[in-house]
């Protein structure tokens, strides 16, 4: 499983039932998995943030799923494996005509998406190109992710601060992943929500309240060191 710990996922998909499924398949697999239902919003959020691999359906309302695979091969190599509910050769070498990485016909069995997910992901482990044309971590290590005395090493799934390790409960951990990743930027409530709960979460923004106050204990207060910052109004941010 070592390939999906820590992955983001991008699920972009607007029929829920099955959006929901896969979101929480990807969780319990260990991915920080996000939905989105439509096609153009979803090009602007491949644009504006680094995912390691896309989930993209064929059939979306306005821009479809084979536009968008064009449009986000003009600016990004993040792995595609497109989701097409037709059973159809030229869906399927239109996929991969444009850019997409894999194809998979729905219905399908979760065990087999998460086989084509480690395919497409080793494949791009080895061939050392990240997502949105950033540094990756190879699939061993690698890559840490640190605000002073704070460690995150997102393949072992492990916080450190110094040498303390530090346990987090996933949701936790999930939003210091997406914190760390937006480290100096302030960051709304609503936006933590829809990248740390997923798009479709319904519930109101307290959550991430609570959740900040979690790590707070967890972190802040208990080793003396600021790492989280309210912006009165705006959001949160971690500061060096
Ligand atoms: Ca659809």
């Amino acid at each position: 499983m070592r390939y999906m710990k820590g992955r983001k996922v991008l699920i972009v998909e607007d029929e829920k039932r099955i959006a929901r499924f896969l979101q929480m398949e990807l969780e319990h697999e260990g991915c920080v998995a996000a939905v989105e239902d439509n096609g153009s919003r979803a090009c602007e959020r491949i644009a504006g943030e680094s995912y390691d691999i896309v989930l993209l359906d064929v059939m979306l309302p306005g821009m479809d799923g084979f536009a968008v695979c064009r449009r986000v091969r003009e600016f990004s190599q993040v792995p595609i494996i497109m989701l097409t509910a037709r059973d159809d050769i030229e869906d399927k070498v239109q996929g991969l005509d444009i850019g997409a990485d894999d194809y998979i016909t729905k219905p399908f069995a979760t065990p087999e998406l998460l086989a084509r997910m480690r395919v497409v992901l080793r494949r791009q482990g080895a061939g050392g190109q990240g997502a949105g044309g950033q540094a990756m971590a190879s699939a061993d290590g690698g890559e840490v992710l640190s605000v002073r005395n704070l460690s995150m090493y997102p393949v072992r799934h492990e916080v450190m601060v110094g040498d303390v390790p530090v346990e987090l409960t996933k949701k936790e951990y999930d939003l210091l992943e997406y914190m760390l990743r937006n480290k100096r930027i302030v960051l709304s409530r609503d936006r933590i929500l829809s990248n740390v709960w997923g798009y479709e979460y319904v519930g109101d923004t307290n959550v991430v309240d609570v959740y900040i106050r979690y790590l707070r204990q967890k972190l802040d207060d208990r080793f003396g060191e600021k790492y989280i910052h309210t912006m009165r109004g705006v959001g949160y941010v971690i500061k060096e």
